[in-house]
């Protein structure tokens, strides 16, 4: 296929890598290996994808963007992509056999329904390197009592221990986004995810919890959780969603279950 690429959508947040510095770091971050089984979310022109087929070989791509998608098997080594075309978000990624590392310039609309998503693959999850827009890095690596702690950060923690790792300014892409950018690696914990018992009612007294953050809890989830259950979990009724731990949401969850 010929000729330039097609303008970049804004609408599918395509703001590409062009900083060649900022794509080592990333891809030094990533540490590829030869049989590592990697899905790369949204490869766009290929700024990540390339670097990492030049060690990978064999990398699965997931791309919603049809015009995109198909130059993809035009980039140097791309003969060794295995294309799915599509939304990550409703990607079944148990269509890739084997311990996933999952990577990527995410596209910052999808970031947080894709985060929910994956959490639910954590037993299949080696590892994750992701660049998302600052504020949402902010969020994941959060600790209880903060500001920024939320939805976000207790649904993750409950399975991975997360960490930023640097900064990336608007400058490195193309278009420029108008917000600034970290790279945030995620990883199973060594000794499993915390025991959520029915995953639908964590879910739900988590959401519903941060929904009402100003509310106290016995406010928040009043007609899920009663005096007894916050009682026997030894948490203050009084307290602020944003003071109870991935622990303590877990233990309440437990108990309902
Ligand atoms: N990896 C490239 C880079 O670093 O230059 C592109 C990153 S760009 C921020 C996000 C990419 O995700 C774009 O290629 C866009 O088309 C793709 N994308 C957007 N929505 C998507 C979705 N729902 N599922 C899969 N890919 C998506």
């Amino acid at each position: 296929m010929a000729g330039a690429y097609p303008p970049a959508r804004k609408s599918l947040g395509q703001n590409f890598l062009h900083d060649p510095g900022v794509i080592s770091r990333i891809v030094a971050s990533i540490a590829p290996a030869p049989d590592d089984v990697m899905v790369e979310i949204g490869p766009g022109r290929g700024a990540l994808t390339v670097p990492l087929l030049k060690v990978l070989n064999q990398l699965h791509v997931v791309e919603y963007d049809r015009e995109l998608a198909a130059r993809l098997p035009q980039l140097e080594g791309g003969e060794r992509l295995e294309i799915h075309q599509g939304d990550a978000v409703q990607f079944d990624f148990d269509v890739v056999p084997g311990r996933l590392r999952v990577v990527g310039n995410l596209p910052y609309q999808i970031s947080s329904p894709l985060l929910f998503r994956l959490a639910q693959y954590h037993e299949r999850i080696e590892d994750m390197v992701f660049m998302l827009q600052k504020e949402v890095v902010d969020r994941i690596t959060a600790a209880p009592g903060s500001g920024t702690y939320g939805r976000l950060t207790v649904m993750l923690a409950v399975s991975f221990a997360s960490k930023k790792l640097f900064d990336v300014g608007p400058g490195a892409f193309k278009p420029a986004p108008k917000v600034h950018s970290s790279i945030v690696r995620l990883i199973p914990h060594a000794d499993g995810s915390l025991d959520t018992g029915d995953p639908k009612i964590f879910e739900q007294i988590v959401r519903a919890g941060f929904t009402a953050r100003r509310k106290t809890l016995r406010n928040g989830l009043k007609g899920l959780v009663d005096a007894e259950t916050f009682a026997a979990c030894d948490i203050d009724p009084g307290a602020r969603p944003e003071t109870i731990s991935p622990q303590q949401w877990a233990a309440l969850s437990r108990r309902l279950g």
